[in-house]
């Protein structure tokens, strides 16, 4: 599968692996990552490598394909920040997975 990067974007330039990260797990379309500033004890991001700005602009095959990587480490809830208005501040579609406390839904 061929990988779209934009050299002005931080998620593509980890992706690549041009600037580091700690990697939790990667394939050929997806890679996650721990979080750079956590919000729970465990925190990391699952996204494509190829550059998409947000789940707006995935289709169902990339949708499926990072999801299958979330389901396969279990335990974990699931946020993401679609658009601006939504949080969203690295404009390259990202999944939150945070666990490791008890988390409320306030
Ligand atoms: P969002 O607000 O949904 O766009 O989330 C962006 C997330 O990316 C934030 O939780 C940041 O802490 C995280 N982040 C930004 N830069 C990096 C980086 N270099 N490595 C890992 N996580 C990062
Ligand atoms: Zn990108």
């Amino acid at each position: 599968m061929s990988v779209h990067s934009d050299e002005n974007c931080i998620f593509c330039k980890i992706a690549s692996g041009k600037i580091p990260s700690k990697k939790i797990a990667e394939n050929d379309e997806v890679i996650a990552f721990h979080d750079i500033a956590p919000k729970a004890p465990v925190h990391f991001l699952v996204l494509p490598k190829t550059h998409v700005t947000d789940i707006m602009a995935m289709d169902a095959k990339l949708m499926g394909a990072c999801l299958a990587m979330i389901q396969s480490i279990a335990g974990f809830r699931v946020i993401n920040n679609c658009g601006a208005n939504a949080g969203q501040t690295v404009m390259h579609a990202h999944f939150h997975v945070i666990s490791g406390k008890m988390l409320g839904f306030e």
